[in-house]
């Protein structure tokens, strides 16, 4: 047997073997879309000869590309897996962008303004345009048009009248990034997609591409996908319509109909079998989907037809909700007798906003835990300010990081200062660093004469970072992300002015510094041994290579892996020694495609899912859907009956979700007794593919838990040990012998 397809359905079999050049995969959560794309990718390669720098692999988020790295790894070995281009949609079109930018004229060392700078140069423009517009929104708009490919002019000719003053607004922001040679997030994806149009040869290599989450692909990113087909014309994507939750990003499900009407000779193949989830669990999700009307029926069996039935929990405010979390979590673990660790448990969220209890309480009960899906550790102060050091460094262009600094920590330059030069760039039309290098050298000046001390300042500023590029010049390897935070942070004493700023967390804080110098050691480490081999795009004939400095492009690659995770661990609250294993707090958003063997989605509850600012509610129950079939072994549902924040009525009373059916809500969870007990840990045994504990181990963890099932809700230490009450009913479908042995 290839072992390839070894492991793999019938119907996974055939799509992973398809002769068919244009393939799309339609299935359910769980039904092995995603690993049956990676064996295609392996497929592809043993069977059709194709190279790996010949194939290009589109995930959704840069967790799953590492994972799905992690997978071929096995399949095809590290040599070949390594030179895959394979990646998100914007780590993709960046490298495309680096090496073969100067083709549509893009300037070398393009830096990238992450959402902040974004927002940074919106409000500027507004404020100077005298418009009414807010940013956020003005923010939002300018990206929906850059996601349909709309630049200002295109714009303007179909916009009515009161959409010019956001033309406006769009197409000063794109003189402002290009004067400072920025890209944001969906340039990379429309400047890509200009190169490819204008220059196929670049991708006259590609033998096939590959798409995972197509569902939530919006129209450029389904336009670069046919594009890097350009030549070849061999696509296969996976994807559900289900769990289509981009549309607020301009995703488009029509693209799926739009891929069949493009290529006629399109082969649509179905899964049909859950390999993910218990039974019970897969039915309560289906009976949230079922509820929209509009959605074409679908087949979807359980492969594990038995399990435990989700539980649902009402608690008095989120406060307890969140302390609930934490016994259900403690008392889960011990109780399965060591079947799962804290990295087996997920609280998913509608909205990041809903984490900061839980992380209260977590921090408080000294459970390990790790944010995903929030910016949180590169937003801090001491990190951000190292950052901007080393944007600037990078890239002198970079004027909103330059701003951001030019001041911190204090060298004497106030904010008059900082608003004449800040103007008087502007009037010259010049990037602020250059600006400020002319007053200094005395070939400009500034509206007033600068004070002495405020230009002394700004000379130890230019100095500084004058200094850290002539390092950056000196390193050429992978090491100068390191190399130049700890260089800068040496010039600045920031240790000693983080003494000085902060005395209450100094040591906090130089800790995150330690973690961000680490991470540069990381990403560099990866980037070597990884990205910049298999996102090392190969040569082309007769297409000039852009030679880049190593150090550079380390340090380029670097603070663009910042400026595009969607997901950051952090060390919360864990100073000592940070466990290896621990809790995942994510955002819905950023749990797509992955799975835990326990999911907890707090505050199901109206203003929460659906959102109350969400425009299309069929999205907000397809997120619950896609939360909930994360689930593999255990899922909790629960919410606060008072949120105070929501402001609904007198006392912030909730109501639960609209989602839930009645049949979900008014299940009676009965307790289960101590053979059930057995049961249910077998069955999580059997789903996880994990060997079961011993019955003495079970019972172990028992003896010590809290009841928190009774109706009531058990304050911490108010512990019932008198009687056992399990977590919840078992289906009784389970063929799993019953242990004779109890405890004496
Ligand atoms: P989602 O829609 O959530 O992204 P998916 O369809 O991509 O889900 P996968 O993540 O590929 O599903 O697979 C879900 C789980 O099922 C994984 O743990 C995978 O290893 C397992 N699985 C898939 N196919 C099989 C199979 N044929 N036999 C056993 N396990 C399988
Ligand atoms: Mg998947």
């Amino acid at each position: 047997m290839d072992p390839i397809l070894d492991g793999l359905n019938h119907a996974q079999r055939e799509a992973v073997t398809s002769s068919g050049s244009v393939l799309q995969v339609l299935a359910p959560p769980g039904s092995g879309k995603t690993k049956t794309l990676t064996a295609r990718v392996a497929y592809l390669l043993s069977h059709h000869g194709y190279q790996p720098q010949d194939v290009i692999c589109c995930t959704f988020t840069i967790k799953a590309s590492r994972e799905m790295r992690e997978r071929l790894a096995k399949l095809i070995g590290e040599k070949l897996e390594s030179r895959l281009i394979l990646g998100t949609f914007h780590s993709i079109c960046r490298r495309y962008l680096v090496k073969y930018g100067y083709l549509i004229g893009l300037r070398k060392g393009f830096g990238i303004a992450d959402s902040d700078d974004t927002r940074a140069i919106i409000k500027r423009t507004i404020k100077r345009l005298n418009s009414s517009i807010e940013v956020k929104a003005a923010q939002g708009r300018i990206s929906r048009h850059k996601a349909h490919g709309l630049s200002p002019d295109a714009l303007a000719e179909r916009a009515k009248a009161e959409e010019l003053e956001l033309v406006d607004i769009y197409r000063d922001y794109q003189s402002a990034l290009a004067a400072s040679n920025l890209l944001d997030y969906d340039d990379l994806l429309l400047r890509c997609s200009d190169l490819l149009r204008d220059h196929p040869q670049c991708v006259s290599n590609v033998q096939a591409v590959l798409v995972d989450e197509f569902q939530d692909t919006n129209i450029i990113q389904y336009e670069l996908m046919n594009l890097f087909a350009s030549k070849s014309r061999r696509i296969t994507i996976v994807g559900d319509p289900d769990q289509s939750i981009y549309g607020f990003r301009s995703a488009e499900i029509k693209n799926l109909k739009r891929m069949q009407g493009r290529y006629s000779n399109t082969t649509v193949v179905l899964l049909e079998d859950n390999y993910r989830s218990a039974g019970s669990i897969l039915s309560a999700a289906q009976d949230v989907i079922e509820q929209d009307e509009a959605r074409p029926a679908k087949a979807l069996q359980a492969t594990h037809t038995f399990g435990t039935l989700p539980v649902l929990r009402k608690l008095p405010t989120p406060n307890a909700e969140a302390q609930w979390m934490v016994l259900e979590i403690k008392r889960a673990a011990a109780m399965t007798g060591g079947l799962l660790r804290m990295s087996d448990f997920a609280i998913l969220l509608r909205s990041a906003s809903l984490s900061t209890q839980i992380e209260t309480a977590f921090g408080r009960a000294g459970i390990p835990y790790k944010m995903v899906g929030g910016r949180k550790f590169f937003d801090r102060t001491e990190v951000k300010i190292l950052l901007n050091y080393m944007r600037v460094a990078s890239h002198t262009g970079h004027s909103d990081a330059l701003l951001n600094i030019v001041n911190v920590p204090p060298r004497r330059i106030g904010d008059e200062t900082i608003r004449q030069l800040t103007s008087g760039a502007e009037q010259a039309k010049l990037p602020l660093w250059d600006f400020i290098k002319d007053v200094i050298q005395g070939r400009r000046s500034t509206e007033k004469k600068l004070q002495k001390a405020a230009e002394q300042g700004l000379c130890n500023l230019v100095k500084l970072i004058e200094a850290s590029r002539q390092k950056l010049q000196e390193c050429e390897d992978a090491s100068a992300p390191r190399v130049l935070i700890e260089f800068i942070a040496e010039r600045l004493s920031f240790q000693e002015y983080l003494i000085r700023t902060y005395p209450l967390d100094e040591d906090t804080r130089w800790a995150n510094v330690k973690e961000l110098m680490h991470q540069a050691t990381e990403v560099a480490a990866f980037e070597e041994e990884e990205v910049d081999k298999e996102m090392d795009l190969p040569e082309i004939q007769g297409l000039e290579q852009q030679q880049a400095h190593a150090g550079e492009e380390a340090l380029t690659r670097f603070l663009a892996n910042v400026a595009l995770a969607t997901e950051i661990t952090t060390e919360e609250d864990n100073k000592e020694e940070t466990p290896k294993e621990k809790v995942t707090i994510s955002t819905i958003h950023a749990a797509k495609g992955l799975e835990w063997p326990v999911v907890f989605v707090p505050a199901v509850y109206n203003g929460s899912i659906p959102h109350s600012r969400a425009e299309v509610i069929e999205e907000e129950r397809r997120l619950l859907y896609v939360a909930m079939t994360r689930a593999q072994a255990l899922l909790y549902l629960s919410l606060p009956i008072r949120q105070p924040r929501l402001g609904e009525g007198e006392d912030g009373a909730t109501t639960i979700t609209p989602f839930l059916p009645p049949k979900l809500t008014k299940t009676r969870f009965r307790p289960t007794g101590p053979s059930l007990h057995e049961k249910v840990v077998y069955s999580i045994a059997d789903i996880l593919r994990r060997p079961r504990p011993s019955v003495d181990d079970m019972y172990k963890g028992l003896e010590f838990l809290p009841s928190t099932l009774d109706d009531r809700w058990t304050s911490e230490g108010e512990e019932d040990r008198s009687k056992f009450e399990g977590t919840s009913v078992s289906h009784d479908t389970s063929d799993e012998p019953n242990p004779k042995r109890r405890r004496s």
